[in-house]
């Protein structure tokens, strides 16, 4: 299971930033979460609830944000949400587009105490 690794790393960061502002506990952990991250909600967290052991997050409670696929066809100029793992442009039907939001895997929001 990757997710281990990929929330250790997140875990880790938020760790970090919570001490150099000075904090004591994590309360809650907001994650931005692609939909073409290939990441299993689920999975996160059992992930989380391993990695936040012994950690000042070992209280903190995970929050995921979906954030949709978002594609763009240079021969159109358009945006559009694939429907596919080809990521086929609507209009020209070009497959594999730019995918310009959907990657994300990333620390949004810390609160702290
Ligand atoms: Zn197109």
């Amino acid at each position: 299971m990757h997710e281990v690794g990929m929330m250790q790393n997140i875990l880790d960061a938020a760790v970090k930033r919570a001490k150099d502002e000075g904090a004591q506990h994590i309360r809650l952990v907001q994650m931005r979460v692609g939909e073409a991250s290939d990441v299993m909600p689920d999975s996160l967290e059992v992930a989380f609830d391993v990695a936040k052991k012994g950690t000042i997050a070992e209280d903190a409670k995970l929050q995921l944000e979906n954030v949709p696929v978002v594609c763009y066809c240079s021969n159109c100029s358009i945006e559009f949400h694939p429907t596919s793992k080809l990521n086929e442009c609507p209009e020209c039907h070009q497959a594999y587009c730019e995918v310009r939001q959907g990657n994300e895997f990333e620390l949004a929001f810390l609160e702290v105490s």
